[in-house]
């Protein structure tokens, strides 16, 4: 893949891949000391030389700090945006896009697959202040034309969609969100911009948890927002400031350190997940397995289009119902039981008692019987085995 960038902050990245764009854009060697790392500066103000002298641009480090900087311009370049923005969590992020963007009267379409906290943020924060939402199967471009109003601000998308594994066309949706003069944001935390860029097909916003891949390694909490587009990205940046639910100094530096490594990550996240797919597809406890890698799965030929490979997440369903679920989830020994995903280490879950239970009873309700299974970069053999024994 070759990777768009603005150069506007590292002339010299142009026209570097994407595991290079993660190891040097925006990461200059340290102006002060030469260090090869960006260094975590813990740090609120910068002296000034007489009132208004800015030494490097820098004022207060709710307005800007130079950790958090790197970590925009290399956010920026890696989904081939102008603007990066960092962000204390992914709700954060999503929140200071829905307030910058929407105003009292105004409508979204969501997904009927989403993120559970991003539906509660609809839901139940967003709605009082005035917004209202519609639910839409966004893997169906028509059905999203048809939940269009004359009021709707923005489509909002997830794909691969949380815990479902639901693919929607990115490239289709933009065109309905253009023709309906409505922005397009693209929730890519499940895939990473290693695997796909919502911008260069037609997204306006794309939004990341970078508390799961970028970051890596389950030890941060964090969420960005990318555009290319410079007048959305300025009011962005001026209601990040604004709110100020910023990415702290070693916030943002550790998703930098997870940021180098994204590539060879997500490429045995995907091997290690297309096995374990394989598996569950042929065992006689498994009743369904959503993976778009599947050739059976109804996003397989999209998901081949969009993206560079099929993603490091396995949900399944399994014989004997709820309680048969919970103790699967219950006997894993590798795969830790916990929510997230993302991270080094396998974990499994168990999506309607765990991250979904706030969508309970709604339109985003999860079968009772479904396990999510976030796959780790272990050695496979070793997560087939723990697997099994699980499931017998
Ligand atoms: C985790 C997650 C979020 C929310 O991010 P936080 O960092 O937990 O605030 C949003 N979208 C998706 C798809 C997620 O997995």
């Amino acid at each position: 893949m070759s990777h768009q960038h603005s150069g506007q902050h590292d002339p010299g990245h142009h026209s570097e891949h994407f595991e290079t764009l993660a190891i040097h854009a925006g990461q200059p060697a340290d102006a002060g000391t030469g260090a090869v790392v960006t260094p975590i500066y813990q740090v609120s103000t910068y002296k000034q030389d007489g009132v208004g002298g800015l030494r490097g641009g820098y004022e207060y480090s709710r307005s800007a700090n130079p950790t958090r900087s790197a970590l925009e311009r290399n956010l920026a370049a890696l989904e081939g945006g102008s603007r990066g923005l960092a962000f204390a969590s992914g709700l954060a992020a999503e929140d200071c896009l829905l307030r910058t963007v929407l105003s009292p009267g105004d409508h979204v379409v969501i997904p009927n697959d989403a993120y559970g906290g991003t539906f509660r943020l609809f839901a139940k924060v967003v709605e009082r202040w005035g917004v209202s939402w519609s639910v839409a199967d966004t893997s169906d471009p028509r059905a999203v034309r048809d939940a269009v109003l004359p009021e709707t601000r923005l489509i909002w998308v997830e794909t691969p969609s949380n815990p479902l594994l639901g693919i929607s066309d990115i490239t289709a949706l933009a065109s309905v969100a253009q023709q309906a003069g409505v922005r397009l944001v693209v929730d890519n935390t499940f895939a990473s911009p290693y695997l796909q860029q919502p911008l260069a097909l037609g997204a306006d916003v794309v939004v990341h948890s970078t508390t799961k891949y970028m970051g890596g390694h389950s030890d941060v909490v964090g969420g960005a927002l990318i555009t290319a587009d410079s007048a959305l990205g300025d009011e962005l940046a001026y209601h990040q400031n604004a709110m100020g639910a910023i990415a702290g100094p070693f916030d943002a530096w550790l998703v930098s350190r997870g940021l180098k490594t994204l590539a060879v990550r997500m490429d045995r996240h995907c091997a290690n997940a297309e096995r374990i797919a394989g598996m569950l597809a042929a065992h006689p406890k498994v009743t369904q397995v959503y993976y778009p890698g599947l050739p059976e799965h109804p996003g397989h030929e999209v998901a081949a289009k969009q993206m560079k490979a099929f993603g490091g997440m396995v949900s399944f369903r399994v014989e004997g119902g709820e309680q048969a679920a919970v103790a699967v989830c219950d006997r894993a020994r590798l795969f830790t039981l916990g929510e997230s995903l993302g991270g080094v280490e396998s974990l499994i879950e168990h999506p309607g008692r765990m991250t979904h239970a706030s969508v309970a009873g709604s339109d985003l309700e999860v079968p009772a019987d479904l396990i999510r299974l976030s796959v780790g970069i272990e050695q496979v053999d070793d997560l087939l085995a723990d697997l099994k024994q699980a499931l017998d």
